[in-house]
């Protein structure tokens, strides 16, 4: 069937955002192009730097006024997002670059910008890290308003209608985002982007409804096509029928009393209806979603993944920097806990140096704790940094991919060098600071009653002990089928490291993606898990969730799926349970 056709049809994206917006869509054109180039003369170079510097300026005072928005709207943290587009602007090598270009090259100014700009986002985009890479259209947005500036009397204003409607665009950059009218756009759907790109963060705490992924969208779609976008489920159904209306009209409203329910409890506290009390925290990975965590209702940081420090194989900050970072989270967040994952280089993630040759199997290579264990300095400096900032919060660190004791002793004498050395120095620190260790080779799980007497927790990264416990490449979709949660051996794994913990008088939580995954919540706290860190965004689910549930009835239903050999039947228990008390959350 033709896309113009007026018969109902469904264009598939990736949902980032949930909620249903309905109306007629309103397409914007794809609006970054290069600029033109002319040579210029000698005379004129003084005259374009001027031009250069007032484009600057001007995008300088267009980015304060958008912070104080954003602020208004989310809070202080959201618009930190601007602070890293402000750095954009005194970066000094691209400063330096551009007037080299207009100097030497005779270059007009806002071409030699945009070439510079280019070489950074080509370089930007070639960063293996997922996430990293989406810090492109960070890098885009900068770069487009830059460009606006050089003309304004060239832009030709996007005049949105003044009547409630689906945005259509190619991509929308994190400013587009916060400029978008909430009272007429309902919900917005683009070709690029990903889950946890800035924008997705954005439409998130901002609450708009939103799809990304969805191909050819600005070519296919006419606007005023009427609409309905779906980001439950990231469908994006074009000319819908009265009756797929009426459902959505209804479904609309059924999960706006859902969400306000979700919202009266953000205070509530997380125990089970029999009186168990669960921590619930969340992961970070930037201290851009602080404000993400604390509107959740979160009581701390269950995960913080400080790898994303390491910005584009460049290396850690140093102490200070980092001491500044984890100081921010404790003030945060304080009285609740923070917990500081050390660096976790490597593997699937940003290398923390260039190897000299590729390694054959990187996700058994050089990563987690063997990276800091073999740079002592870079991991002191971690350590120290953590230790620096413990007194103005409550933090705990933890050490990843630990496969034994011997690599938890190495650890701990490091942070104890740290802790003589800064009590030498008369810096202060936390000398009560809490030391634990995640869980997430099968080796640590099966010693994890050797490790428990020496730690004060463990934290469960089940994204990777499902890898290596079933041998299945997180990452490889041809395999995903068999990366399962409930395979029999994750499950006696998981209830293995939290009888350990509990032997030993310490905690397990779980800050791998089940923890957030409500259809396993049954489960984990029938395992005896005792901390949940999720997702900010998955929070106010799993808070309903934990509430929901008796643990009575979860730890009967755990017993028997420890005897259970079938991966399948595990999951039909634990889904079982979440279905009878909160199915509305299941949709
Ligand atoms: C995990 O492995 O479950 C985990 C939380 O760590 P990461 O996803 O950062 O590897
Ligand atoms: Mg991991």
């Amino acid at each position: 069937m033709s896309i113009h056709s007026t018969q109902e049809s469904v264009l598939q994206g990736i949902p980032v955002s949930p909620g249903i917006g309905i109306g007629p869509v309103h397409v914007v054109a794809r609006g970054f192009s290069a600029p033109e180039v002319y040579e210029i003369s000698e005379k004129d170079v003084e005259s374009e730097q001027q031009r250069f510097r007032a484009a600057l300026e001007e995008t300088k005072v267009q980015l304060d006024e958008l912070q104080e928005r954003i602020k208004a709207i989310s809070g202080e943290a959201e618009s930190q997002i601007f602070e890293a587009h402000l750095m954009v602007l005194e970066d000094r090598a691209m400063l330096d670059r551009v007037a080299d270009a207009i100097a030497s090259r005779k270059q007009n100014a806002e071409f030699a910008f945009y070439a510079v700009m280019q070489h950074f986002l080509e370089a930007m985009r070639r960063v293996p890290d997922p996430y990293l890479r989406e810090r492109t259209s960070d890098l885009e947005d900068v770069c487009q308003r830059v460009l606006r500036n050089f003309r304004p009397e060239d832009v030709v204003r996007h005049v949105a209608p003044d009547e409630q409607h689906v945005l259509v665009a190619y991509d929308l950059t994190p400013s587009d985002t916060v400029a978008i009218n909430r009272r007429h756009v309902v919900g917005f759907a683009t070709e690029l982007g990903s889950v946890n790109s800035h924008t997705a963060i954005l439409a998130r705490s901002l609450g708009l409804p939103a799809i990304v992924g969805i191909e050819d969208a600005v070519l296919d779609i006419r606007t005023l096509t009427p609409s309905i976008l779906d980001g439950y489920s990231g469908k994006l159904i074009l000319h819908p029928s009265e009756e797929t209306l009426a459902r959505y009209r209804e479904l609309r409203d059924r999960k706006e009393k859902v969400r306000q329910d979700l919202e009266a409890q953000r205070d509530a506290l997380t125990a089970t209806t029999d009186g168990r009390k669960i921590t619930l925290s969340a992961n970070i990975e930037f201290l851009d979603e602080l404000a993400l965590v604390t509107n959740s209702g979160a009581k701390g940081v269950g995960l913080y993944r400080t790898e994303f420090l390491l910005l584009d194989g460049e290396e850690m900050p140093g102490e200070l920097e980092q001491t500044e970072a984890y100081t921010k989270l404790a003030k945060a967040l304080s009285p609740h806990p923070v917990i500081i994952r050390t660096l976790d280089a490597g593997g699937d993630k940003l290398p923390v140096e260039p190897l000299t040759e590729p390694e054959p199997n990187p996700f058994l290579g050089w990563r987690g704790i063997r990276v800091s264990l073999d740079r002592p300095g870079m991991f002191k400096e971690q350590l120290r940094g953590i230790l620096r900032a413990s007194v103005h919060g409550k933090l705990a660190v933890m050490f990843p991919l630990v496969s034994g004791l011997s690599e938890v002793r190495r650890a701990k004498d490091y942070l104890k060098e740290c802790m003589e050395e800064l009590s030498k120095e008369g810096v202060p620190f936390d000398e009560r600071l809490e030391t634990g260790v995640m869980i997430e080779l099968p080796s640590a799980a099966i010693v994890a009653d050797l490790i428990a007497p020496e730690v004060d927790f463990f934290s469960i990264g089940t994204n990777d002990l499902i890898q290596y416990t079933v041998a299945v490449d997180r990452v490889n979709h041809h395999v995903a089928n068999l990366y399962r949660p409930t395979h029999p051996a994750v499950v006696r794994l998981i209830k293995r490291t939290v009888d350990a913990a509990a032997n030993a008088g310490i905690w397990t939580g779980v800050c791998g993606e089940m923890a957030g995954d409500i259809r396993l919540t049954p489960l984990l706290l029938g395992l005896g898990v005792e901390e949940l860190s999720v997702g900010p965004h998955q929070v106010p689910r799993v808070r309903r969730a934990i509430r929901a549930l008796s643990h009575a009835e979860c730890a009967a239903m755990a017993d028997e799926a420890i005897k259970t050999p079938l991966s399948n039947d595990i999951m039909d228990a634990t889904v079982g349970l979440a279905r009878k008390y909160y199915p509305e959350l299941l949709e």
